[in-house]
């Protein structure tokens, strides 16, 4: 998606008041009626309708007249309020270059005012899962909160806090910043995900280092579930930082041994695939019984001492709570 931050600097103090107004309203109506957005504004001398028109031609709200006249934020207008909130608060002072896409996310550089370039990410999480959400019966009384304002905010919230705790803890993951909305403001790793590199110098000490992350994290209580080789970081000295958090899980989880044993065979199979180390021979050997394999070369789920809840405390402190992992879970 094309973030055009210049928008920002023409918009005035009036076009963010009605904007902000357009959210406040997304807590309760999904579509905001026009005179809602226009009472929560209350401008001083009129002129919501004037400023939302302005809204829409930059494409910050949509226009809905189906059932009523009313609007709803776009993901570029929900944006724009969390850009607007980091550099209120001396974040950053400027937007760059776009340096990653997923599926659920879109990242860019952003600048600090001393000329520093940090990361930000910005969620793109829940329109698909509302859908399918409001589909469900069972759901639907909670409708107000299984939105995807608040399915994208409680990701970046969740990454937030997960990264704060994981650093505090020793982990090699990028410094949390600061956590607005659908936001996460990281330091900028300077490496390539492990699924651009072609060559390493030492593939078998690396492989080491990430499998021994993955047997860290599950100690600490923890299992990433998303652990390949798009979401590790390795610089030129071959350091490995691990990145995307939104979706881990405790290792009391009730498929815990099937998500650990899953991130464990992402990185067998692409460290013998692109570094040829000969890893999988080994499971497809015939003569080796799968518990002889086990025992010599997968790290065993059951046989990892992990202190269940152990980041708990730090993650309650970042704000992560367990209501909001019951609220992802159910989606
Ligand atoms: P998604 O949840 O959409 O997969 P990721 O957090 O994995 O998003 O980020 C997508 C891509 O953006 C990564 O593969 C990486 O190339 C880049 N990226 C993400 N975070 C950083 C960072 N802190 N520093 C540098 N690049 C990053
Ligand atoms: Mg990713």
């Amino acid at each position: 998606m094309k973030l055009n931050v210049d928008v920002l600097r023409y918009l005035s103090k009036d076009d963010f008041r009605v904007l902000t107004a357009v959210e406040m309203g997304m807590r309760n109506h999904e579509i905001v009626p026009s005179e809602l957005v226009d009472r929560i504004a209350s401008l001083k001398h009129g002129g919501t309708y004037k400023v939302l028109k302005n809204l829409l031609k930059h494409k910050l709200v949509h226009h809905d007249s189906s059932k009523y006249d009313g609007f709803r934020l776009t993901y570029l207008g929900y944006d724009f309020l969390a850009i607007k909130t980091m550099v209120n608060r001396g974040v950053f002072t400027a937007v760059g270059r776009q340096i990653g896409v997923g599926k659920e996310s879109d990242i860019f550089e952003v600048a600090k005012e001393d000329g520093s370039i940090l990361a930000m990410k910005l969620h793109r999480l829940g329109r698909t899962s509302f859908r399918a959400v409001k589909s469900k019966r069972d759901y639907l009384r909670h409708r107000r909160s299984f939105n995807w304002l608040y399915l994208s905010r409680l990701a970046a919230l969740k990454e937030f806090s997960f990264m704060k705790a994981l650093e505090e803890h020793g982990f090699p993951v990028p410094n949390a910043v600061e956590c607005n909305r659908h936001c996460v403001v990281m330091s900028l790793i300077h490496g390539y995900p492990l699924v651009q590199v072609r060559e390493l110098q030492s593939p078998e000490v690396v492989f080491e280092r990430i499998l021994g992350l993955i047997i860290h994290l599950a100690e600490h209580g923890l299992i990433h579930c998303d652990f390949n080789e798009f979401n590790i970081m390795i610089d030129d000295e071959e350091k490995v930082t691990l990145i995307d958090f939104p979706q881990m899980v405790s290792v009391s989880h009730r498929n815990a041994q099937m998500y650990f044993d899953r991130d464990v065979d992402c990185i067998f199979k692409f460290f013998s695939k692109r570094f040829n180390l000969s890893l999988e021979e080994k499971i497809d050997n015939p003569d080796n019984s799968e518990e002889d394999l086990e025992g010599s070369s997968r790290p065993c789920f059951s046989s990892i001492s992990k202190s269940v809840g152990f980041l708990d405390k730090e993650l309650a402190a970042s704000g992560f709570t367990r209501k909001e992992q019951d609220d992802m879970d159910k989606i």
